[in-house]
C-alpha cells in the first residue's frame, strides 16, 4: 500500500532553504484548488531561492477508497515526518452514509490529534473588494480584521465522562465535560499573546466564568500568564454570549481573541460570515513545535467539485500562513497575499463572489491570474 503518491520532485539541492511539505488534496474541489497552491508556492519559492520539498498523501474519503482507512498510517507518519501540512478538503455525498466513526471527517480528527495541533488559528479580515459580498452594513463590516485562536483538541468536545445515561427518574440524558487543565490553558493562552504580538498587540480573552468553573480556571491562568511572560499585551476579558453579540455588532473593536475549543468553533464561524465568503478563508492549527495543518475553512464543496468552478483562493491564502507562521518567511507570504489583492482589485471573481460588473474565472484561470501576479 503506497499512500504517498510522489517526492521530491521539485526540491532543488542547491536551494538556500528546503521545507518539507506534506500536500493533502483529499476529496471533492481539494485537488483542483491544491493544484493552484502547489504552483503558487513553486514559484514563490523559486523566486527567493527556497526549495519545497513535496509528498503528496491520501486522505479522507479517497483514503477510505484506496485504503479502508481515513487516515492511513502512511499519511500519518508522513505528515508527523514534514516541516509542515497544508491540506485542502475532505468528504462529500459519496461517504455521507458510513457509520461516523469510519467516515472521512475521522481522518481530520486523527490528523490534528497525530500532529498535537491544539491551536486553530482562523483570521477573518474583510477585503475592501469583498465589502458588499458581507451580509453586514459596509460601515459595521469595515476595517474588520479579526483572528481567532481556538483550543482545538481539548474542552468538552474532548473530556470525559461522556455519554448516554439515565437519570434518578428514569429519563434517558446525554452528557459531556468541559474540561482545561493549566498547562492546557498556559499553552493555549501563550499562542493567543504570541499572535497578538505579530499584530496589533491587543488580545480578547473569552469565556463564560461567571457561570462556568472551567472558565474560572482559564481567566486565571490566562491572566498570570499575562502578568507573567506578556504584560506588554493588552489583556482583556469577555463573557462568550457578550463576545458573540460585539462580533456582529462592532467587530472592529476586536484584534486577537482567544478561546476553548467549543466558544471558538461558534465564533470563528460568526466571523468568518462577516467577510461575505467561506472560499476567502484561510485556516492554520499549530502546536508547540513540530509540523502545523494549514487548510481553507470551507469543504470539499462536493456540489461544484470537476466542474473548474471552485474558489481557490482560501487555499491560497493558506499556503501564504503556512509560509509566515511555520516558517517565518513573510516577505513570501505577503507576495501571495498581495496577488491575491491584486486579482480582486483587477476585478476578477470565481461564481462564489461574483458580483456585478466583475469578470467571472474558473479555478485555473484564477490559478493562471495569480501566477501573472506572481512572475510580474
Ligand atoms: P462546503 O464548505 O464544502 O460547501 C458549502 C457551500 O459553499 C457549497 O455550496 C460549496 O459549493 C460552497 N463552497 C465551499 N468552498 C468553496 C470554494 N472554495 N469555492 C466555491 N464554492 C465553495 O460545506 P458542506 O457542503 O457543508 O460540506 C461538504 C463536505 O465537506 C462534507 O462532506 C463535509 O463533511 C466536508 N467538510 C470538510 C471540511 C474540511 O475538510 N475541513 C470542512 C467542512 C466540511
Amino acid at each position: 500500500m503506497a499512500v504517498p503518491r510522489s517526492r521530491g520532485a521539485l526540491s532543488v539541492a542547491a536551494a538556500a532553504k528546503n521545507y518539507k511539505i506534506t500536500l493533502l488534496p483529499g476529496d471533492g474541489i481539494g485537488p483542483e484548488i491544491m493544484a493552484v497552491a502547489k504552483d503558487i508556492l513553486v514559484e514563490v519559492g523559486s523566486q527567493r531561492d527556497i526549495a519545497f520539498d513535496f509528498t503528496e498523501c491520501l486522505v479522507g474519503g479517497a483514503a477510505i477508497d484506496a485504503t479502508g482507512v481515513p487516515l492511513p498510517p502512511e499519511t500519518l507518519a508522513t505528515c508527523q515526518a514534514s516541516d509542515a501540512v497544508l491540506l485542502a478538503a475532505i468528504g462529500g455525498y459519496k461517504w455521507d452514509t458510513l457509520p461516523a466513526d469510519q467516515r472521512p471527517e475521522q481522518g481530520l480528527l486523527g490528523l490534528r490529534a497525530g500532529l498535537g495541533v491544539f491551536a486553530n488559528l482562523r483570521p477573518a479580515n474583510i477585503l475592501p473588494q469583498l465589502i458588499d459580498a458581507s451580509s453586514l452594513k459596509r460601515e459595521v463590516v469595515e476595517g474588520t480584521d479579526i483572528m481567532v485562536v481556538r483550543e482545538l483538541i481539548g474542552g468538552i468536545y474532548f473530556g470525559k465522562p461522556k455519554g448516554f445515561g439515565t437519570d434518578e427518574a428514569g429519563n434517558r440524558t446525554g452528557f459531556n465535560t468541559m474540561v482545561y487543565s493549566v498547562p492546557e490553558i498556559e499553552r493555549i493562552a501563550r499562542v493567543g499573546f504570541e499572535t497578538a504580538k505579530k499584530r496589533s498587540n491587543r488580545l480578547c480573552s473569552v469565556e463564560k466564568s461567571n457561570v462556568l468553573e472551567v472558565s474560572q480556571l482559564w481567566k486565571e491562568i490566562v491572566t498570570k500568564v499575562h502578568q507573567e511572560e506578556y504584560p506588554e499585551v493588552e489583556l482583556s476579558h469577555m463573557y462568550v454570549d457578550n463576545a458573540a453579540m460585539q462580533i456582529i455588532r462592532a467587530p472592529t473593536q476586536f484584534d486577537t481573541i482567544v478561546t476553548g475549543n467549543i466558544f471558538g468553533d461558534i465564533l470563528s464561524d460568526a466571523a468568518s460570515m462577516l467577510t461575505g465568503s467561506i472560499g476567502m478563508l484561510p485556516s492554520a492549527a499549530v502546536g508547540t513545535d513540530g509540523p502545523g495543518l494549514y487548510e481553507p475553512v470551507h469543504g470539499s464543496a462536493p456540489d461544484i467539485a470537476g466542474t473548474d468552478k471552485a474558489n481557490p483562493l482560501a487555499q491560497v491564502l493558506s499556503a501564504a500562513m503556512m509560509l509566515r507562521y511555520q516558517f517565518g518567511e513573510e516577505e513570501a507570504a505577503a507576495q501571495m497575499e498581495k496577488a491575491v489583492n491584486d486579482a480582486l482589485d483587477e476585478g476578477y471573481r470565481t461564481g462564489d463572489i461574483m458580483s456585478s460588473g466583475c469578470t467571472q474565472v474558473g479555478c485555473k484561470k484564477m490559478g493562471e491570474i495569480l501566477m501573472e501576479k506572481i512572475k510580474a
